[in-house]
């Protein structure tokens, strides 16, 4: 019996041989894909798509006014396109984050801020707008409001927007006038020591300077507010009044040195007692034309009413208005031109006519009055009596 050897059938069986070369396995896989290329090729199709999807879809986030609305994958490149492609119908004011033209990253979170209205009052313009949350600058702007340098938006200090805010612009302009015053002159006052006390004189008149004055006016929405002077110019100094005022108290007359309280300068007039001796005329009425119904001979703080020699044992008696004169004072009268000497006289009487810096001298006789007429700057020292 022959014993046949066996034949290895080695095809398709014996993958693996312990020493098979790279050339045999490059064949093998060569034969494979040939063999099978439909299959491959789909496979790299499908393998492809993924990648593509993996790469070219986002996650997206939605939130409106800081409120998650949903998490979606899209394939929109931009946020615009991803709101249009969900169909997300928003205000042209409505505030997106990041901006609508941005590009969508893998993760992506889209804040919406909605739009809600303000009231803006500039000056007596009234605008309804609508924005979402932004700085008031910005809003306005945005709005095409203009703020000027001094423009003032109230409430003051708001610096952002909110819902139903009502925000005036209060529209403040700076211009400039110019106007020219008077500067007062000053008065000073100098003590004369040889000038009689109650005397003053001038020295020198004053006048007013001048000066231009540059003032700010300030107004709101076209009303003035306020009137500023930010600079003075002095065009002419002014020119101070002088005056000099005795300080003098003492006089002298007659060998006697005697003090006085002050020197006035009066109007002098006459009067007699109107008494029957005194040859004074009567009127309608049979009453002295001097004295009218007083004529009793004495005068009006009792004193009998008589001439006086002008000294200081028998003073000439003179009526005053005792608001000028107290009643009771002893008086120095200087000479009068035309009359003469007068001397020592006392305030005695007072008279209807006899106010302010005026007196009255009193003359025995009629004849005396009619003479003596009206004097004017008769000067009268009051006397201190110790
Ligand atoms: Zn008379």
């Amino acid at each position: 019996m022959e014993i046949l050897p066996v034949r290895r059938a080695s095809r398709g069986l014996n993958l693996l041989p312990a020493k098979k070369s790279f050339q045999e396995l490059g064949a093998t896989a060569i034969a494979f894909c040939r063999r099978h290329s439909l299959l491959l090729f789909y496979c790299g199709l499908a393998l492809l798509a993924l990648l593509l999807y993996h790469y070219a879809s986002h996650t997206v986030t939605l939130y409106v006014d800081g409120e998650e609305l949903f998490t979606a994958h899209s394939f929109s490149r931009t946020v615009e396109e991803f709101l249009q492609e969900r169909g997300i119908q928003l205000h042209p004011r409505d505030r997106v984050i990041p901006e609508r033209g941005s590009l969508l990253g893998r993760h992506t979170r889209i804040d919406v801020q909605k739009a809600f209205e303000v009231v803006v009052v500039d000056g007596n313009k009234l605008s309804f707008i609508m924005t979402p949350v932004v700085p008031v600058r910005e809003m306005l702007a945005a709005e095409g409001f203009e703020l000027g340098p001094f423009d003032r938006i109230e409430p003051a200090g708001l610096e952002e927007v909110y819902e139903g805010a009502f925000i005036k612009i209060i529209r403040v302009q700076k211009h400039y006038v110019s106007s020219r015053s008077n500067v007062p002159y000053e008065e000073v006052v100098r003590e004369n020591p040889q000038l009689d006390r109650g005397l003053s004189r001038v020295i020198r008149e004053g006048r007013p300077g001048l000066q231009e004055e540059l003032i700010e006016v300030t107004t709101e929405n076209g009303v003035e507010v306020k009137r500023e002077i930010v600079g003075t110019l002095l065009l002419d100094e002014p020119q101070a009044r002088i005056v000099e005022q005795g300080t003098n108290t003492t006089l002298e007359r007659e060998g006697r040195v005697m003090e006085f309280e002050r020197v006035l300068t009066v109007t002098a007039t006459a009067y007699c007692p109107g008494t029957p001796g005194s040859g004074c005329p009567l009127d309608r009425n049979g009453h002295a034309f001097c004295t009218g119904p007083y004529n009793n001979g004495y005068t009006y703080t009792g004193k009998k009413a008589v001439q006086g020699l002008g000294t200081l044992s028998s003073p000439r008696l003179v009526a005053v208005d005792p608001r000028v004169i107290p009643l009771g004072s002893l008086l120095y009268i200087e000479p009068i031109p035309g009359i003469g000497k007068i001397g020592f006289a006392r305030a005695e009487d007072i008279g209807g006519a006899i106010k302010g810096y005026r007196i009255d001298l009193l003359y025995d006789y009629h004849r005396d009055v009619a003479k003596f007429g009206l004097r004017r700057g008769v000067k009268v020292y009051i006397l201190k009596e110790k």
